[in-house]
């Protein structure tokens, strides 16, 4: 385990899945984490495995994309946990459907929560980290960056996360806080269940299928993303910014 410094640290989207695992990690490694996600109650069980490890965490209820909500969740974990330095934007939602099925409202969502949601939170915490002279955000993109049949929303999404992320770099920089995203191939979680669900198969036959084309032959876990996000958080990443990191069991490009 590496030696991070105790932090506070936000995670969207931690109720579950991937932001949990993450939440989890975090927090194994000295840090209060805020659990943030839509409903403050979903976020118990992650807060109670942390509390119950010896860990410290909040369970904070908001949505990403409603500015008024980002500021209240930031100010209240400030006052609550200490002044944020830690942020990682992983909340997110699919609304696949091929372009001419895609409605206008199915677009507007994945882009709010994903490129919205990640600049109204970045933008609430950075003056915490700017005044700390340290900072660390992790964005959460995905291999649909590089294109997905039926993914027009989400890979314009992640790929503007990819954007967005070395705008950070260059801008934050000088302050201490680096930006980085990490972009997973197939994980394992309630996501691609309820992807496999749409496509009239169960769960393991699309984990069978996915690990087919994986050099690794497996499918990812959120521990193996988790760990990714660990290292851009840590102390001892702060000469690595703006770098997009693929944990997706091999190659990508
Ligand atoms: P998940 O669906 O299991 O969890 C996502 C969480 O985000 C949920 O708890 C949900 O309530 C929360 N959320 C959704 N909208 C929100 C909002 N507006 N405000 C606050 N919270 C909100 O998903 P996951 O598989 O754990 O994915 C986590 C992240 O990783 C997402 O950004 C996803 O796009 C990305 N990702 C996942 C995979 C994968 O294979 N699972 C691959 C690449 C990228």
């Amino acid at each position: 385990m590496t030696t991070t410094g105790r932090r506070v640290a936000i995670v969207t989207g931690a109720a579950r899945g991937i932001g949990a695992a993450t939440a989890e990690r975090l927090a194994a490694e000295g840090h209060a984490v805020a659990v943030l996600d839509l409903d403050a109650a979903a976020c118990a069980d992650t807060v109670e495995r942390i509390t119950g490890n010896g860990g410290r965490a909040l369970a904070v209820g908001a949505d990403v994309s409603d500015e008024a909500q980002v500021a209240a969740a930031v100010e209240r974990v400030a006052a609550e946990l200490g002044a944020p330095t830690v942020l990682v934007n992983n909340a997110g939602v699919l609304r696949d459907n091929l372009l001419f099925k895609m409605s206008a409202a199915d677009w507007d969502t994945v882009l709010q929560v994903h490129l919205r949601g990640a600049f109204l939170m970045t933008r609430a915490v950075q003056k915490h980290m700017v005044d700390a002279g340290f900072g660390r955000v992790v964005n959460l993109s995905s291999s649909s960056a590089l294109g997905n049949r039926g993914q027009a929303n989400y890979a314009a999404a992640k790929a503007g996360l990819q954007g967005f992320t070395k705008t950070l770099a260059f801008e934050l920089g000088k302050f201490g806080v680096t930006a980085n995203a990490v972009a997973p191939g197939f994980i394992a979680t309630e996501m691609t269940a309820a992807t496999a669900e749409r496509m009239g198969i169960t769960f393991a036959e699309f984990k069978t299928l996915g690990a087919a084309a994986i050099p690794v032959q497996r499918v990812g876990t959120p521990e193996d993303v988790a760990g990714a996000i660990a290292f851009f958080a840590s102390e001892q990443a702060g000469f690595v910014s703006g770098q997009v990191l693929y944990v997706a069991g091999g190659p990508l490009d």
